[in-house]
């Protein structure tokens, strides 16, 4: 993955950059860009009987594959706010943060041209659990903790890690 892969001018005057991969730089206007991982806000969403709220993707990548709730932030967008704004453009439901799961890095796309990302997970609370898909969500399912998805049947390779997460300091919390 690379971000800055195939810069080769800079956006801002067109002069040639000097790039290493990690860095760009140009030596007419001084602009300088850096191959940031991107920050992604992600949605494990709760009803009153504890079940979860995953989407099957519409589009790719990994489209047909289930998913959370989520997306990439807005410049200068608070995550908490960004989190319930993709919740609300995927789902149409109303929620609200309950606690803070922890951070999982990730690629999306494909490369060469595939971003890092940086993705928060929180579980979010549901008083309404009537969700309406969106566009690009092929299909949204409540699942029992037991009857999550397959490994194989996730997008990303962090929101098996993510679930698994969910599930272990679920039964934790339930044990207290
Ligand atoms: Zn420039």
């Amino acid at each position: 993955m690379a971000l800055l892969h195939g810069w080769r001018v800079c956006p801002r005057c067109a002069t040639r950059l000097e790039n290493d991969g990690t860095r760009a730089e140009c030596t007419a206007c001084g602009s300088v860009y850096y191959a940031n991982s991107a920050p992604c806000v992600c949605a494990l969403v709760e009803d009153a009987d504890g079940r979860l709220l995953l989407g099957r993707r519409g589009v790719e990548p990994d489209h047909g594959k289930w998913d959370v709730p989520g997306g990439f932030l807005e410049e200068g967008e608070h995550p908490l706010d960004g989190l319930l704004r993709e919740l609300r453009e995927e789902t149409g439901l109303e929620g609200e943060t309950d606690r803070f799961l922890g951070t999982w890095m990730d690629v999306y796309g494909d490369a060469p041209e595939a971003v890092a990302t940086l993705n928060l997970y929180w579980t979010v609370r549901v008083a309404d659990p009537q969700p309406v898909a969106a566009d690009d969500v092929a299909e949204l399912r409540w699942f029992a903790p037991d009857e999550l998805p397959g490994r194989e049947e996730l997008a990303f390779s962090t929101v098996a890690e993510a679930l698994d997460a969910w599930v272990r300091t679920r039964e934790e919390h339930v044990s207290d």
